[in-house]
Formats: structure tokens, C-alpha cells, sequence
């Protein structure tokens, strides 16, 4: 895709992540990869008004091009971009049942078979360090070992896809996975799903929708 109709992608996600909301204010951020690098909405500007043009193009060093800064969680995008070949766009917010469970500080468990929707059995929870920071990225990395989404302790989600639009819902589910989550909590301990229901709803998984 030329970075023109891209720009205008990533512009026009990061306003849904308003819509959807997953995000309020200027929580949160969104890319693309784009060439040797990526495409990340610039930092502190509201998510819900971010022109195509206001989209910083950055390369793997870390180099920005053009006036604004690029988000502060650069370095997650960047490092998923160059861990995963298989990534070419990440949603991160600051969901309001996300964060809650995130400060928990527990991984999601397999409550629900749709926790398979991000690739495995759980879904983990990175462990914390300050927003911005290579530690956070690390910790993010490293929790979204096997999988394509992760929570954040006290700070959020991130959701990452083949394509925008699949790193968006990925993002979707998993915020609805943690309001249902804490929804039966609330009713008491979950019956979770044991490794050979786990293991079938992952193969189906494997072939099922557009995924
Ligand atoms: P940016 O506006 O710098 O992208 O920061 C938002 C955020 O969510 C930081 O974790
Ligand atoms: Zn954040």
C-alpha cells in the first residue's frame, strides 16, 4: 500500500479506537509498518483528530520524519514490526475493562474460547514500567510471545494484526473478553476451559473467517 492511502488508514483507525471506545483524550496510538519502517500517530494529540498528514513515518533507528513527535510507545511499535514479520499494524488503548483487569496484574485466563482469538491458551498481562520506557517494550514484547495481543499492567492493551483493520478488532474482542471476564468474576470464581477444549477451539481458529 503507498503511504499516502496508509497514512489516511492509520488516521482513520485511530479515530475509531474513539468510536469503539477503546480510547479517550490522546490515550493510546496506532501503526502501520510502511517499507523498511512504520507509520505511528504523532504523540499528545487526541486519537479521535489526527490528520493523515499529522502521521509521523519513522525508521527502525528510531528517526522520525517530519514536525510532530511521534507517540511515546514508538519503541513497542517498532520493536513488534521487528520481532514479527508477520505484524504490520498495532493498536494500543487505554480500554476502560482492560486497564482494570491490567491492574489486577493477572494474564486473562481461558474462560472463554475466544481468548483463542489472540493465539493461545491465555491471554498474558506484560509486566509494568513506566510509559515510553524500552522496558515497557520489552516487558510487551516478551508477553506477546505466541500471541497477538497482550494486557499492559496498570497501563492498558495492545492488539496487533496482518492489517489495521484486524489489529482494531483484535482489540474490540479483547476489551469485551475483559468486561465479561470481570462481569462473571463478579458472580463468582469462572469455570475455565481445560487444554483439549483450549487446544480444539485453536485449531479451529486456524481456518475460520479471514483470518
Ligand atoms: P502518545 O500520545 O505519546 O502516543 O501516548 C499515549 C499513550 O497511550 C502512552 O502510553
Ligand atoms: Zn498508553
Amino acid at each position: 500500500m503507498i503511504e499516502t492511502t496508509l497514512r489516511i488508514s492509520v488516521a482513520e483507525t485511530a479515530r475509531l479506537t474513539v468510536a469503539e471506545r477503546l480510547n479517550r483524550g490522546s490515550s493510546g496510538n496506532v501503526s502501520a509498518r510502511c517499507g523498511n519502517g512504520f507509520l505511528v500517530t504523532p504523540s499528545g494529540l487526541a486519537s479521535a483528530g489526527v490528520q493523515p498528514d499529522q502521521v509521523v513515518r519513522m525508521a527502525m533507528d528510531g528517526t522520525g520524519t517530519g514536525e510532530l513527535r511521534p507517540s511515546s510507545e514508538w519503541r513497542i511499535h517498532r520493536d513488534i514490526y521487528a520481532a514479527r514479520p508477520e505484524i504490520n499494524a498495532v493498536v494500543h488503548a487505554h480500554s476502560p475493562f482492560a486497564v482494570s483487569l491490567a491492574c489486577l496484574r493477572r494474564d486473562l485466563p481461558a474462560f472463554h474460547y475466544m481468548i483463542a482469538v489472540a493465539g493461545g491458551k491465555d491471554i498474558r498481562c506484560a509486566g509494568y514500567a513506566t510509559f515510553g520506557t524500552q522496558a515497557l517494550s520489552d516487558h510487551v514484547l516478551a508477553a506477546l510471545a505466541g500471541r497477538r495481543a497482550c494486557l499492559m499492567a496498570n497501563h492498558g492493551l495492545v492488539a496487533t494484526g496482518r492489517t489495521l483493520a484486524l489489529a482494531l478488532a483484535l482489540a474490540v474482542e479483547v476489551e469485551s473478553l475483559c468486561e465479561q471476564y470481570w462481569r462473571a468474576s463478579l458472580m463468582g470464581e469462572p469455570v475455565l476451559l481445560n487444554d483439549a477444549e483450549m487446544d480444539e477451539a485453536l485449531a479451529k481458529f486456524a481456518d475460520y473467517g479471514l483470518r
